[in-house]
């Protein structure tokens, strides 16, 4: 969650999250719907899809109990290596190494090397010599390596690792920033009566598996929908993962649609039905 949002929106949400679905079996009573509708606003949607397919797999296979073998976790959906090692050692503090981009620099650094996940957790295995608490090590180390090996400015004449560590005092690129891309899109806004229009086969590549307000993407159905007015309502800047939208946000007046896959929702309706927080911005 922390990698599309900040520790605020999380720790707000969150609290929210856990107290309807405190444990697998909470789930059941539930549908994607509400999963999403709870999950909106902390970005990375396809999880949610995932954890909801897992979620029903651990209740009817493994009795509503997340099992701890590393083999059973790989075949949920959405959990690969990575996610089944954090499970396995911070979830049960069982033998496992979690690489996480922290403790994969941490070590790159030291050695001078760049090495699969794979040798990363052999080196771990040899160099952790206690054996027991496989969560204690593996927080010390990403919080270690977040801390003090920090990605562009590592405090290396503090670091216990400097004597040894092959990259210490040299200097990193600060300006190592994921390209940014650049859009401007709209969005429309088209009512009839106390209906409110969105498509279902969207052109926008974000939040596919939600309803969609139309967008200057959907070619199609634009040329299939005829107006009398197109007014501005709001203008912002909105930011997912590396792409910046410049989003225009306009009412269509008095339309007629001759495109066969919308859908009209009550706008009593929308309280219920799960948006992200764009199209929520879009409409309010
Ligand atoms: S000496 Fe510097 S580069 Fe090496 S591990 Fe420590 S902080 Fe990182």
């Amino acid at each position: 969650m922390l990698q599309q949002t900040t520790v605020k929106t999380v720790e707000n949400k969150i609290k929210k999250y856990l107290k309807k679905y405190p444990n697998f079996k909470s789930y059941k009573v539930s549908n994607l719907e509400d999963l999403l509708s709870s999950w909106s606003g902390l970005g990375y949607y396809n999880r949610a899809v995932n954890l909801f397919k897992s979620v029903n797999i651990i209740n009817q296979t493994y009795k509503g109990k997340l099992p701890n073998d590393k083999y059973k976790l790989l075949e949920l959906p959405g959990v690969g290596n990575y996610t089944a090692n954090a499970v396995l050692a911070l979830g049960f503090n069982e033998k496992a190494y979690p690489i996480d981009v922290n403790i994969r620099r941490l070590i790159t650094r030291i050695i001078d090397f760049k090495l699969t996940d794979e040798e990363l957790e052999t080196i771990l295995d040899i160099s952790f010599k206690n054996n027991k608490n496989f969560r204690n090590f593996s927080e010390s180390m990403m919080d270690y390596s977040s801390s003090i090996c920090k990605k562009s400015a590592p405090l290396c004449p503090k670091c216990i690792f400097k004597n040894f560590c092959r990259s210490a005092n040299k200097k990193f690129d600060k300006n190592v920033t994921k390209k940014i891309k650049n859009q401007r899109l709209e969005f429309y806004i088209i009512k009839k009566n106390n209906l409110l229009c969105f498509i279902k086969d969207p052109n926008f590549q974000f939040y596919k598996k939600f309803l969609h307000l139309p967008s200057s993407l959907d070619k199609k159905f634009i040329s299939h929908t005829k107006y009398d007015e197109k007014e501005k309502v709001r203008s912002f800047n909105y930011s997912i993962t590396n792409h910046k939208f410049k989003i225009n946000v306009f009412i269509l007046k008095n339309s007629y649609i001759k495109y066969k896959n919308i859908q009209w929702i009550k706008n009593n309706k929308l309280e219920k039905i799960a948006l992200p927080t764009l199209f929520k911005k879009i409409l309010y």
